[in-house]
């Protein structure tokens, strides 16, 4: 019996309230729509559930993947061979004490930062438009708009790999761009704190209103995709280079270049993994030999 299936047995019968799911399509669980099945998925009711998966696991010798609410990765379509964990939508409690609000896990940044707003506390407005969860928010160290996480995150509350809850404080975390100690998968996040301002209510939904204009008057949000594929080299924008190799447009099967966002790739109707993977080698090799600049994946592709 491998590991994984011990852990299945377990998980039935030791969580006997946990949800289990065994081939689910991850196409369903990324804004991409792309993605092979996962041997096996665990969706938690709350942070208890999600603690007590994760040790089985870590007791099995089987490391999780995370996932929140997919808006980042894209998945082989031969799917995932392992023990996924999925935060978003349960494990998402948000609560709040003076200038601090601390939510879990599966809350997504966009009920943070209305929560946020109607609680008059300022400081997440660049995130009300990222359509990720705390948990993926706080790994990728997600911003838009001058903002980023790392910027208000005071606590994280994380599992490492033998199983033992730490508390971290932000400085702890390692942040920089797209970046965060938690980027090499090997910590589960439980939750985050952050720390914002106090300000009027109706002037933080007004800013929030304008950055989500901005958002869709630039991106192409009614097509699926896991937002900025690359990330932003060094002195450059992706996008800019991306266009100015003449490349919006460029098509792989259902993967495509987005017209109205060099930047996004977008998944036209039926595109694979293996599509938007051509494409994306097809645009880096591009960029690299007509502007010299290498582009890294910012997208976070698993198997
Ligand atoms: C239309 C669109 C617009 C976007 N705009 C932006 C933007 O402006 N700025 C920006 O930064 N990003 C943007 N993104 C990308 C994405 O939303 C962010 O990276 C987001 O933070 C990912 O969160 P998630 O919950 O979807 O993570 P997922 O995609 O589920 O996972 C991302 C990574 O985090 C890990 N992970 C997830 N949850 C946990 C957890 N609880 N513990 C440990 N690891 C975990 C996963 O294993 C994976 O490695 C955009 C995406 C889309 C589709």
């Amino acid at each position: 019996m491998t590991n994984l299936e011990r852990l299945a047995r377990r998980l039935e019968r030791e969580l006997p309230g946990l949800e289990l799911r065994r081939g689910e399509p991850m196409s369903r669980h990324t804004t991409f729509r792309v993605g092979g099945p996962a041997e096996l998925m665990a969706l938690p009711e709350d942070e208890g559930q999600l603690c007590a998966a994760a040790r089985l696991a870590a007791e099995e010798g089987v490391l999780p993947l995370p996932v929140g609410n997919g808006s980042n990765l894209l998945v082989d379509d031969a799917g995932l061979d392992g023990f996924v964990l999925k935060t978003v939508p349960k494990v998402g409690t948000i609560t709040g004490a003076g200038n601090t609000l601390t939510a879990g896990a599966g809350a997504t940044l966009a009920q943070l930062a209305v929560e946020a707003a109607n609680r008059g506390l300022a400081g997440l407005e660049f995130a009300h438009g990222i359509p990720g969860s705390v948990g993926g928010g706080v790994v990728m160290n997600a911003g838009a708009y001058g903002g980023e996480l790392c910027q208000v995150v005071r606590q994280v509350r994380a599992m490492d790999r033998q199983g033992r809850v730490r508390e971290l404080r932000g400085e702890a975390c390692d942040f920089s761009y797209r970046h965060s100690l938690f980027s090499g998968g090997e910590w589960l996040i439980l939750g985050a704190a952050v720390e914002l301002t106090p300000d009027d209510p109706q002037t933080i939904r007004g800013r929030m209103a304008e950055l989500m204009a901005r958002r869709k008057e630039k991106q192409p949000l009614d097509y699926p995709s896991a937002g900025s594929t690359f990330k932003r080299p060094a002195g450059h924008f992706a996008a800019a280079l991306i266009d100015q190799c003449g490349l919006k447009g460029l098509r792989v099967g259902g993967a495509q270049v987005s017209e109205k966002h060099a930047g996004f790739v977008i998944n036209t109707g039926g595109a694979t993994c293996r599509d938007v993977l051509e494409l994306m080698d097809q645009v880096r090799e591009r960029v690299l030999r007509e502007t010299g600049v290498a582009l890294e994946p910012e997208v976070k592709y698993v198997r």
